[in-house]
Order: structure tokens, then sequence, then C-alpha cells
């Protein structure tokens, strides 16, 4: 039930889909973006986003700026005006109209969500208050996803369903780490000065949190501490992001009887049952967290468990209670994290919510009314262009032997392609919106959790979107092998019909080509074409596969992202190996278009300089230090700066375009370069 978009949660299993990242606008190749006092073999990033960057700041209202924000606030305010259009007009009542219409007008009514307070929640704390054993706890957990009051930080442990990776035929139940309201285990575990800022402003918004619902102001001091320290127990126990990137220690099947013997006090089963879950496999993702979650239900008194689930649960309803309790997560969540100082307008904020909600009613009015069927045919084209460089660039493989180049080939041509928005659009006739908002939120995470959980047990439905249409990013899903573009990043800069190929090659097909990748990259490699966890190399080809990720992973790690923090590059791995074959395959594909194999120049520059410039401007972003410290503690994706300087540094294609020569600070010798696929 989150609203405020808290994206530095990593979701706990299988962080399998990936983002792609970031963007730019205007005439393509706008030269004076361009910072000539750069050497373009010492930092490309800089050398073809300077001028853009020295003549730009951040808005207060954002955590970074650049082609990505850019094109995302523009996409906001198109659909804020969807919003506002049919919230203006006369809907049929239960029509998917009426629903936006009530959500979006009841979520601007300030006036009366303020005068409520904590009102909406009251009775839940209440009988958060009234609970009287360590059973208790795990009943309060199950009564909240029933309410729909469970978000953002799951309390305890999260409930979620996964096609099963091992047999990929049905929707299996998953539980993992999650009740920690800080990003990653790291955040309580370092002892370094920002780390220990960090903790001491979350135990202040922690405290605020309790005040704001009633506690005195010393005994919520007090009861925040304790919170503090438990979580910070329960996070021991946990796994880094990095951890669980291992898909191999994540696949612990129980039966439901194996988890209510093992985890008593969490009362499983009659959590399943209270929930209508029907009964399926279990996969409990870290065990060992739930050892010590256990343990802690009787061995922290109730008193400090009750708090816990007090402040789990104001925090899951904060962006829709009144604005002390909006300003309270923004300061931490927003302002702390990322350095964001200002909030974006409400009418705005009510974007996300409808987006977050009813996605598919939003996305449906705006693709009518912003895509084009031409540019789906286009987007189709470059999907098989790409895919057509990817084969040969298996086939022509020099370190991978017959047998897996051809399971390779199969996994490639197998490839589910999703672009731009469903075939089939969700059906929201069961979920009810009316005036009130905070019922509405509950309503809608209700919905949702049902629409979820009755796919348990069942085949695995692989026509669902996992994100909306309007949503400005990619992905892959292993456990579909499939590809998804959502209308909202087929969009300038990646992809204009009216730009030249250089433009849309080294745009939208690197994005393409890196989601493509992500089949094929450390933690997609595990997965057949059938979306099984199953393995298909030879020892040998995975040995040396694992080599060259290992390479790369090295090199990654020696970039400083910000003072003396490293990137991490075993949790950035999977991304970095999309990004470099993504740019490998794309340039490949560019290379065969008209354009691509000329020599015509466009504003002095040769095709293929345009080609790695446009892929530069993809990445073009300003980010606030907060932004960058948590991304690189916490997403699996590299800074912008070492997306590009990263993969180019590796690529043959790109010392020749720029003429780059060895004392280049980006030069590399031959033997150190990586390359993959
Ligand atoms: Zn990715």
């Amino acid at each position: 039930m989150s609203i405020v978009k808290q994206t530095f949660i990593l979701s706990t299993l299988l962080t399998l889909s990936c983002s792609t990242l970031a963007q730019a606008q205007g005439p393509y190749l706008d030269q004076t973006t361009i910072d000539r006092a750069v050497k373009p073999g010492d930092d490309f990033y800089a050398y073809a986003n300077g001028g853009w960057l020295k003549a730009n700041e951040i808005p207060a209202s954002e955590a970074s700026w650049g082609n990505w924000a850019i094109l995302q606030k523009k996409t906001r305010l198109q659909l804020q005006e969807l919003l506002q259009a049919i919230a203006a007009q006369k809907n049929q009542p239960g029509s998917d109209a009426q629903k936006l219409q009530d959500l979006y007008n009841s979520g601007m009514n300030t006036a009366v969500i303020d005068k409520l307070g904590v009102q909406p929640v009251q009775a839940d704390l209440q009988r958060i208050d009234a609970i009287s054993s360590p059973q208790g706890i795990a009943t309060e957990v199950t009564t909240q996803y029933a309410a729909g009051l469970v978000g953002g930080t799951a309390p305890l442990f999260r409930l979620g369903h996964i096609a099963d990776p091992i047999r990929n035929d049905v929707e299996i139940i998953t539980l993992s780490q999650s009740g920690m309201g800080l990003p990653d285990k790291s955040y309580y575990a370092e002892a370094s000065p920002k780390a220990v800022a960090t903790r001491t402003q979350y135990v202040v918004y922690l405290q605020r949190l309790l005040e704001l619902s009633g506690t005195p102001k010393d005994a919520a001091q007090a009861n925040a501490t304790a919170v503090m320290a438990l979580e910070t127990r329960l996070a021991l126990g946990a796994r880094t992001a990095t951890e669980n990137r291992n898909i191999r220690k994540l696949l612990n099947y129980y039966t439901l009887d194996k988890a209510q013997k093992q985890f008593p006090l969490l009362g499983f089963n009659s959590m399943f049952q209270q929930l209508s879950i029907p009964p399926a496999k279990i996969i409990v993702a870290q065990p060992e967290f739930f050892t010590g979650l256990h343990k802690e239900l009787t061995a922290t008194p109730l008193a400090t468990w009750k708090d816990y689930l007090k402040v789990r649960l104001l925090n899951s309803a904060a962006s829709a209670l009144s604005m002390p309790f909006v300003e309270a997560q923004f300061a931490f969540y927003v302002t702390t994290l990322t350095g964001r100082t200002q909030m974006r307008p409400r009418s705005e904020q009510m974007v996300l919510v409808a987006d977050g909600l009813l996605g598919e009613v939003l996305g449906k009015a705006y693709v009518e009314k912003y895509f084009t069927a031409d540019a789906k045919k286009r987007i189709d084209e470059l999907v098989q262009n790409v895919t057509t460089s990817f084969a040969e660039r298996i086939q022509t493989n020099t370190w991978m032997t017959a047998p897996t180049k051809e399971k390779a080939l199969q996994k490639l041509s197998t490839i589910r392609r999703k672009i731009a928005y469903p075939d089939k659009w969700r059906d929201y006739s069961a979920l009810q919106i009316g005036p009130d908002y905070f019922s509405n939120i509950k309503a809608a995470t209700v919905f949702a959790f049902r629409d979820g959980f009755n796919r348990v047990g069942k085949p695995v439905n692989r026509a669902l979107w996992s994100m909306t249409p309007s949503t400005l990013n990619a992905s892959y899903n292993p456990l579909n092998n499939e590809i998804m573009f959502p209308a909202g990043i087929l969009l300038p800069p990646f992809f204009d019909p009216q730009a030249d190929d250089a433009a849309n090659y080294g745009g939208i097909a690197t994005v393409i080509g890196h989601e493509i990748s992500h089949g094929f990259d450390d933690q997609g490699s595990q997965f057949n074409e059938q979306g099984r966890y199953k393995n298909w190399w030879t020892s040998a080809d995975k040995k040396n596969f694992t080599a060259r990720g290992a390479a790369l992973s090295k090199q990654f790690s020696q970039y400083v992202a910000l003072d003396t923090l490293h990137v991490n590059g075993k949790l950035t791995l999977g991304e970095n190996i999309g990004d470099l074959c993504g740019v490998t395959v794309a340039y490949q594909a560019f290379k065969k278009t008209a354009q691509g194999k000329g020599t015509q120049l466009i504003d002095g520059l040769t095709p293929d300089q345009r080609f790695f410039l446009s892929y530069a401007a993809i990445w073009r972003i300003k980010a606030r230090d907060e932004s960058m410290r948590t991304q690189v503690l916490t997403d699996p994706h590299s800074p912008a700066r070492f997306r590009v300087n990263g993969p180019l540094s590796n690529i043959e294609a790109f010392y020749t375009a720029f003429n780059i020569k060895e004392g280049d600070k980006m030069w590399q010798p031959v033997s150190e370069r990586v390359a993959i696929w």
C-alpha cells in the first residue's frame, strides 16, 4: 500500500526483472551537450554529456535529473492531464472511468484527509495494543494482509508468489526476508559515519510515527530505539542484496507442514487458511532469517513487538494519511535517502497512485492517446534485428562449445516479446472505489493481493504484464523467458521513428540488447528456454563464462562513485553484462543498416560516432549525492557514468570511432578487455 515510490526497497526473492535506466530530449545529438574540454578517451560520459551537465540543475522536487527523469516527468504530466479529464467528466457508476475518477478525487481531497489524522488506522492500532501473546504477532500480520494494510516493507517477512523456478508449471508461494525499514542489511551493520547518521534519522522517523499516533514524546523515543534494536537483530540474520543474487541458495522448497513445524509461532497454517491461499509448494528464500525471526518472537518483549507492528503499519499507511504523516515519511525516505527536498504537487503524486492501483485502466487511456501502431511495427523490427545479431554472436563466439551454443540459440529463439501494452487488459470489475481515500487504497490493495494469490496452484499465466504501459523501463523475466518494453520507453530519446538509425540503435536497440542479454547473464543463464532453473551448459563453458564475468566484476569494482564509495562489482554484475552485451549486439545490428554500412557524416560526425554518442546520451543524468549513495548501496545498476564508460572501454569499435590511444584514461590493454556475448 505504500504510495511514495520507495524504489530502494529491494524486492526480496530473485531480483530477476531488471530495470534499465535514464534519458534525454530534443534534437538528436544536439552538440551543445558535448564538453570539448574533455578528451573522449579520458571520460566519454563527460565528453558526451558535460555541456548539458554544466548547464542544468536538479529541480528541488527530483533526486536526479537527465534524460530519464525528464521523460518520466513529461509522461507523468500527460497522465495527469488524462486523469484530470476523466475526473471532471460524468462517468457510469462501476465503470473503470468512475474508479479512476473517485480514486483521484478522493486523494485530492486533502481537507478531509488532514481532518481525519490517524483515525483511518486507529482501530488497527488498538487491535495491536490488545495482542497478548507471541502467536498474536503473526495473527496480526494475517489480519493486515486481509485488510489491505500491507505495503512497502511487509512486517516480519514478505509473502509472495512466483512461477515455480524448477518445474515452471504452476505458481507457488514464496516467503522471504522483510520487515526492516532501512534499504539493505549494510545500513544496519556498517560503522561508517554516514551509516550511523542514516540510522539516527531513521529512529527519528520511527519516533515521529509513534508520536503522531498518540504516543507521548519520551515513550515514543524509547520505543523507537527498541524497535530499531529489534530490526537490527533481524537484519544481522538477513542476507545482503548481493547475497540474494545467489539463486541456488534462495530455492529452499518447503511443504506447508514443514514450514508450520519449523516455525510454529509464525502460524503459517492458519495464515494460509484465513487468507484462502490454496495449498501449494513454498519457497523459503532465507531459512536462517526465519529461524532468527522465530527466536525473536519470544526473546524480544511483546511491548517492543507491538511498537514494531505499529511503525510498520503507520509507514505502510503514511502516504495515504494526513500531511504530518506524509511529511514525516518524505523527510526520511525521500530527503535523507535521495536528497530531494520538495514534494511534487499532489496532483502529480496521484498519478503514481493511480498508476500503481489502476495501472491498466490509466495505461489503456494512455496508449489510446499517445501510442501508434506504426511505432509498434518499427519496434518489432528492431527487436528482430537485435535478436538476429545476437544469434550471430553466439554462432561466432570463440569461447563456447557447439553443444552449449545450440542450447543458447534455442533459448534465444524462444524469447517471448511483450511490446507496448498487454493484448488483454486486466479486469477490475471486482474492485469498488468510492469517496473515501483510505478505504480506496485498502480495497485496491486487497484486490491486487487476491488477483495474485488466486493464481497460486494454477498454471502460470504468461500473458500478464508486470509493468504498466506508461512505465519508463524494460525488463527480462527468466521464469517466462520474456522481454518487456512498455510504451513508456518507446519514446525519444530512446526511440523516434524520425531519428537516424544511429540514434535508434544507440538508444532503444541497446536497451533491447540489454534485456535479451539478461537471458544470458550470470543469473539468467541459469534458466533454460522454458524458464526453468536448469543447467544447460557444459562445465568447461560455464567456467569460461564465469571467469569473464569475474573480470567484468573486477573492472567495475575499481570505479569510485562518490568520495570513497566504490561500485559493487558483484551486486551489479548482471546489469553490467546486460550493458556490455547490449551495446555490443546493438552495434552489430546497426552495422547492417544503410547508415551503419556507410560513411556519411551528419553534423561532422561519423555513423559510429553518432551511435556511441546516442548511447551516452540516454544515460545523461545528474544525481544528488544522497541518491547516488543509496543507488550504489542497493541498486543492481551501476551509476550512469559507468554504464557508459564501463562497457565502451571494452569495445574495439568505440576505440576506433574516437581514436582512443594508449595513455587515454579509458584505454585498456587488449588482454584486459572483456567480451562475453
Ligand atoms: Zn537490466
